[in-house]
């Protein structure tokens, strides 16, 4: 049987595993490295140059040479060069299709699927962008699976039998993730790995670090030659990877130095050298801030988890930048327990991705499921610009998840389904994922067509939502492949917005329920007005009338509790008319049997239509917008 890679596709440097013989084995590339610089750069000539060669070549034609690709994925911005455009999906392709090739070259066979991992935070659209990369490289992507729980994967497979709650603290080259998960490993049947939380700063990592470095440097360079290297773009480049390879020193060693030769030259006295001694001390000075920041985003995914650092019993390092001593020693300082070693941290997200696959190829027969959650609420639009929630933010992934909804107006015959993101109570304040139109409804009176909307998130984190006319068995649906990017920064922002507003918001959806529940009880009561046509005595019919109109007037104001009193009102008004009735034919005919419920309930508080809902059934009671009458 084939076999399945794992591939990491990070944002610098991307690395691919796969099982041999029951043991995860990093893959290597053609150049002999573990992993591969994430750098695509087309050379004069038209040639496309991937991994190591393509970085070499930043320092020649920084213009021509694509780096951090990863960020743009999800989001329609391309990049021309020789007046052709690339989008990230192409470009993330290029690089997979060099890991592709260096694969084959090790394992001396065809590979054609893969596993590939990508940051808890990236919605559907990220996510859908990189298995769509992954098929123009002619990779199947059997699954898509999230960075920290591959990293756990790595570490748990084959352990002995626990569980355990760990935090993976992720510091690659332009990112930083934090999350917590729950893990019941060594089991005989299944392992279970269940993300928690997850936190970071899609912003910070060992670029901010160099930069940092460079600005030392060139600052110290400046105040003896008074000239600035950051002005000179090929000086600017050769001193970028001097700072890198020091940081890098700096982690084993307590004192390196930066020799670069030649640097520049100054009119009238010559080329200028570089040469300086940088220390760990004074590296850790330089970065200290920057490092400090890690620990808002622990707490904050600490916080999410509703954990203690207390109760953390493992931690589990990824990327790069978690070589640094100070950074061991920051996660050491909160956790109070010393990092996993073993693995390393630019490869254990690859040996996670490889054990999945190897589990997907068929290789092994050790079951896991992966429990990744939603980061944010999803659901729909309805009436009045209210978001109603469909799968709550934190729920377990697969899941599926169906509503019903119904007509705001008679006759309707189309609805629109507009999928939201987020937490707010209100439709407008969430992130819109994309919209759809369901058509063809059978005329009918409001709230009496049934269309169940059903949102289906995959393995893979990928959003399907559809939605059926219960009557005709009419469906349409989309698979969320929109624009738009929302990072973990985006996640932890609209979370935070909707706490901040929740007085506001709590007040926003009170209102918009009072309004609906009027609006529908006023037109439920005129409907059974009419039904009941000359059985009810005129000036009966005017009085419930009447607390109709003010029960309509009370629901174009923005009053919830008069709203909620005027619809008492009417209520009340023709539950006495009811009564009244009912004691009137008593009297005329002898006993008769107790009011009916549909008499007496025709129009309390129902937004649900009369006899729509069945019992049981999993209707809710929000309305479609009102699209065509
Ligand atoms: P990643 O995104 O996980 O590939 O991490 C890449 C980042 O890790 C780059 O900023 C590297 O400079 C940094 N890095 C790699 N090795 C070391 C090391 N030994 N010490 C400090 N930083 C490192």
């Amino acid at each position: 049987m084939a076999k399945v890679i794992g591939i990491d596709l990070g944002t610098t440097n991307s690395c691919m595993a796969v099982v041999e013989a029951g043991e995860p084995t990093v893959i290597v590339n053609s150049d002999g490295g573990r992993t591969t610089p994430s750098v695509v750069s087309f050379s004069n000539t038209g040639e496309r140059l991937v991994g190591q060669a393509a970085k070499r070549q930043a320092v020649l034609s920084p213009d021509r040479t694509i780096s951090s690709i990863k960020r743009k994925m999800g989001t329609r911005d391309t990049t021309t060069i020789d007046g052709k455009d690339y989008t990230p999906e192409q470009i993330s392709a290029m690089i997979l299709s060099k890991l592709k090739e260096d694969a084959e070259a090790y394992l001396g066979e065809p590979v054609t699927q893969a596993v590939i991992t990508v940051p808890a935070y990236f919605d559907d659209t990220q996510r859908t962008a990189t298995k769509q990369a992954g098929e123009i490289a002619g990779l199947e992507v059997l699954r898509i699976i999230n960075e920290p729980t591959a990293a756990a994967l790595a570490y748990g497979w084959k352990s002995e039998k626990k569980e355990a709650t760990i935090m993976v603290f992720d510091l690659g080259g332009g990112t930083f993730d934090v999350s917590i998960l729950d893990v019941e490993v060594g089991t005989e049947e299944r392992d279970a790995y269940q993300v928690l939380a997850t936190s970071g700063d899609t912003r910070l990592g060992g670029d901010d670090f160099d930069e940092r470095i460079i600005d030392y440097i060139a600052g110290e360079f400046q105040k003896e030659n008074s000239v600035d290297l950051r002005k000179d773009r090929q000086a600017l480049q050769r001193l970028k990877e001097a700072s890198e390879k020091a940081k890098c020193e700096l982690s084993s060693q307590v004192t390196t130095t930066i020799s670069l030769p030649f640097i520049t030259s100054v009119d009238g006295e010559g080329p200028k050298h570089l040469e300086m001694t940088l220390t760990r001390a004074k590296l850790e000075e330089l970065i200290g801030e920057l490092i400090g920041k890690t620990k808002v985003a622990v707490q904050d995914a600490m916080k999410e988890a509703g954990l203690g650092y207390g109760e953390v019993d493992e931690v589990i390092l990824v990327g790069g930048s978690t070589r640094i001593p100070k950074v061991q020693e920051l996660t050491k300082e909160m956790s109070g327990k010393d990092p996993r070693k073993g693995i390393n941290p630019d490869e254990v997200v690859a040996v996670g991705a490889a054990i999945q696959a190897a589990v997907l190829g068929g290789d092994e027969s050790q079951d896991i499921v992966l429990m990744d959650v939603t980061p944010l609420t999803l659901g729909v639009e309805t009436l009045g610009d209210v978001m109603d929630s469909v799968i709550p933010r934190n729920t377990n992934i697969p899941t599926r998840e169906s509503r019903t909804y119904s007509t705001a107006t008679d006759m309707q015959t189309t609805v629109e389904v507009h999928v939201l993101q987020g937490e707010r109570p209100r439709a407008s304040q969430n992130k819109s994922l994309g919209r759809f139109h369901l058509t063809g409804l059978p005329p009918a009176p409001r709230g009496m067509p049934q269309v169940e909307v059903t949102f289906d998130i995959d393995a893979n984190g990928i959003l399907n939502v559809s939605a059926k006319d219960k009557a005709t068995d009419k469906e349409q649906s989309i698979t969320i492949t929109g624009s738009g990017q929302l990072s973990d920064d985006d996640v932890n922002r609209m979370v935070d917005e909707a706490e901040k507003n929740a007085a506001e918001d709590a007040a926003f959806k009170e209102l918009a329920d009072a309004r609906n529940q009027g609006d529908s009880a006023a037109y439920g009561l005129e409907k059974t007005l009419n039904e009941l046509g000359e059985k009810i005595a005129e000036p009966e019919k005017a009085s419930i009338k009447e607390k109709i109109e003010a029960l309509r007037e009370a629901v174009k104001g923005d009053d919830a509790a008069a709203i909620r009193a005027a619809m008492d009102a009417a209520n009340e008004e023709f539950s006495q008319v009811s009564q009244r009735m009912y004691e009137q034919a008593a009297a005329e005919t002898g006993p008769q049997p107790e009011p009916g419920p549909e008499a007496e309930g025709a129009g309390v508080g129902a937004t649900e239509a009369p006899g729509q809902a069945e019992a049981g059934d999993d209707v809710i009671e929000g309305e479609f917008e009102a699209e065509d009458n």
